[in-house]
C-alpha cells in the first residue's frame, strides 16, 4: 500500500509574511490525522521559517533543488547535508526547470539524486516531456532514459527510497494537464521499469494540478499523488487537492 504524497512547489514565489499567512491558513484547514502526506518546498532561504511554522504539525517540508557536491568551492550552492540540518526530508531533483534554465542533464541530475540520499533526504526526482517530444512520440522513450540515468548511477534499489513525480513540461504552469488516462500510461511505464521494486515507489503526476482535476488523477491506479506549483500558492486550493488525494 503506497501512502499518498502531495508536494508543493512554491517556486521562486514568497515573503516571510506571504508564507506565514499561507502555511497558516493552510495548517488552519488541514488539521488531525491523514492518509495523505504532505510536504512544501519554499524557496530555500525560507526552508527555516517553514520549518518552525510546521513544527507542531504532520506536514513536511522540502527543497527545490539540491547541490551534487557536499561541500566545499561552489559558490551559490546549497547541499543536501544543509538543507538535512535545516529539517528538510524532501529535495526536488531534476525539475524541469532547472533542466531547461539551468543546463541540468540526466547526469547532474542523477548526482543530486545520490547527493540527497547521502544525506537522508527523500529525492523527489521530476522527469518529463517537452511537447515536442510528444508529439513526435518519444514520451516513453524520454521519460525512461531520465530514469535510467538515475538508475544507472544509484542502482534500482535506491529508488525504494525515491518518489518519482511525472511532470510532462507542456503541462507546468500552462493550465494543460495530461488527460488522467495520459498520466496513467506514464506512471504505468515508470513502474514498469522499476522492475521488482516498482510496485512500492510512489510516483506523483506535477503539471497544473488543481482542485478540478485533482481526484480524477488520484483515482489512476498509478498516480500516487502530486507536485502542485501553482496552485499551492492558494491555501483553500492546495488543502482540496491534498484532501483528493486522502
Ligand atoms: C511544478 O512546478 O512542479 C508544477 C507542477 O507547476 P504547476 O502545478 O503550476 O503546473
Amino acid at each position: 500500500m503506497r501512502r499518498p504524497l502531495v508536494v508543493a512547489n512554491w517556486k521562486m514565489n514568497g515573503s516571510f509574511a506571504s508564507n506565514s499567512e499561507r502555511l497558516q491558513s493552510f495548517l488552519a484547514l488541514w488539521k488531525g490525522v491523514h492518509q495523505a502526506e504532505v510536504a512544501v518546498c519554499p524557496p530555500t532561504v525560507y526552508l527555516p521559517q517553514a520549518a518552525e511554522l510546521l513544527a507542531q504539525s504532520n506536514v513536511g517540508i522540502g527543497a527545490q533543488d539540491v547541490s551534487a557536491a557536499d561541500e566545499g568551492a561552489y559558490t551559490g550552492e546549497i547541499s543536501a547535508a544543509m538543507l538535512a540540518d535545516v529539517g528538510c526530508q524532501f529535495a526536488l531533483v531534476g525539475h524541469s526547470e532547472r533542466r531547461e534554465y539551468h543546463a541540468e542533464t540526466d547526469v547532474m541530475v542523477a548526482k543530486k539524486f545520490v547527493a540527497a540520499q547521502r544525506h537522508k533526504l527523500t529525492p523527489v526526482l521530476c522527469v518529463g516531456e517537452t511537447l515536442a517530444q510528444r508529439e513526435a512520440d518519444e514520451t516513453l522513450v524520454v521519460v525512461g532514459e531520465q530514469l535510467k540515468a538515475v538508475v544507472d548511477l544509484a542502482g534500482r534499489s535506491a529508488m525504494s527510497s525515491a518518489v518519482v513525480a511525472y511532470e510532462p513540461v507542456w503541462a507546468i504552469g500552462t493550465g494543460l494537464t495530461a488527460t488522467p488516462e495520459q498520466a496513467q500510461e506514464v506512471h504505468a511505464y515508470i513502474r514498469e521499469q522499476l522492475g521488482s521494486i516498482g510496485a512500492g515507489v510512489r510516483i506523483v503526476y506535477g503539471g497544473s494540478v488543481k482542485p478540478s482535476n485533482a481526484e480524477e488523477l488520484f483515482s489512476q491506479d498509478d498516480i500516487d499523488g502530486a507536485l502542485v506549483g501553482g496552485a499551492s500558492l492558494v491555501s483553500n486550493d492546495f488543502y482540496s487537492i491534498c484532501q483528493a488525494a486522502e
